[in-house]
């Protein structure tokens, strides 16, 4: 049994929960997006911002270290510090692909310990899509799983709050008890899946690739997308410098460009099946799940409005 929380009294149970730390949550400017909020009165839940949370994890232009040969130290890693964030109004699929993320940057051999910093001090507090917000949105077919330390439905007047973990299940403790019967998500498009190792060479992918400009918008605003780039950045006196993290995209031609002038995926038909694939087959092949949660960002955001769902949609399984 979850909790009840009346609306007039959100502004006052925020600033509670996110005392000593920044309040993140959509914010309508420009257009919606998640910044750390100024003013109560800025955020919005109407819509999602099109642009995910990644960025609070792994910010798109990260410094890792800086190098000082003038004090006979040869490298100096910058103390990592973080002030804690409290995250409100995220949605399933953004938080599932923390989860996704989860397995890329803190599992194997070589883990991001700026990455788990972030994590180890974000609560995520999410709300329900019901309706979904966007036309594009898929994650009824992507198996989400229920992860959030707290979770708003929007009951009207009233919010029904639901504790995912332990610390969210502290954060509510003094609210009433209330009962309700959570909706299950229903989108309207839906991605029929498939085994995309028998339709790689299909021609449907060469059709819709020739719409595409590989001018990386849709990895940008990927929930899951977190490809960088490692730079180093040495000063005219050679003596200092600084190594940085910044994205990239894999629609980018010299994405894979390696010493020698080598360039794996020159053709842009095998970068845009690259995305795809990595996506909904290889992914899968390495961790056991799919790494697109289904937000359909990667869709909104397209200048060509290139939708992969449909490709896939279309594929005749007799055929193969
Ligand atoms: S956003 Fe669209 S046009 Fe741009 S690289 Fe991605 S699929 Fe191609
Ligand atoms: S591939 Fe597209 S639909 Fe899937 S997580 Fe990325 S942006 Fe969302």
């Amino acid at each position: 049994m979850g909790k009840v929380l009346e609306k007039k009294r959100l502004d006052a149970f925020l600033r509670r929960v996110s005392r000593g730390a920044d309040l993140i949550a959509p914010v309508k400017r420009d257009t919606l997006r998640f910044e750390v909020v100024r003013d109560y009165d800025d955020i919005c839940l109407e819509g999602r911002p099109l642009f995910p949370i990644k960025k609070f994890f792994s910010p798109a232009k990260q410094d890792l270290f800086t190098l000082n040969l003038t004090k006979k130290k040869l490298f100096k890693e910058d103390e990592i510090k973080l002030k804690p964030r409290v995250i409100f109004g995220g949605r399933l699929c953004d938080f599932n692909g923390l989860l996704r993320l989860d397995k890329l940057f803190l599992s194997g051999e070589y883990q991001d310990d700026y990455y788990r910093l972030a994590r180890e001090n974000t609560l995520l507090l999410g709300i329900n899509c019901d309706p979904p917000p966007s036309e594009y949105c898929f994650c009824e077919s992507m198996d989400l799983e229920r992860y959030y330390d707290l979770f708003f439905h929007d009951l009207g007047d009233k919010y029904y709050v639901e504790a995912g973990s332990a610390k969210g299940e502290a954060l509510i403790m003094e609210l009433e008890d209330y009962d309700f019967l959570i909706p299950p998500i229903r989108c309207e498009k839906k991605l029929d899946r498939k085994d995309l190792a028998k339709y790689y060479d299909d021609p449907a992918w060469e059709k819709e690739n020739e719409k595409c400009l590989s001018c990386g918008k849709c990895t940008a605003h990927c929930t899951t997308c977190l490809c960088f780039d490692m730079i180093d950045e040495l000063e005219p006196d050679m003596k200092r410098g600084k190594r940085y993290k910044e994205w990239d995209s894999c629609q980018f031609l010299n994405f894979t460009l390696v010493a020698g002038g080598f360039v794996f995926r020159k053709d842009r038909l095998t970068r845009f099946k690259h995305r795809i694939y990595h996506k909904l087959q290889y992914f899968r092949e390495n961790f056991g799940v799919d790494m697109c949660t289904g937000c359909g960002r990667c869709i909104e955001a397209c200048p060509r409005l290139i939708d992969f769902t449909e490709v896939i949609n279309k594929f005749d399984q007799s055929r193969v």
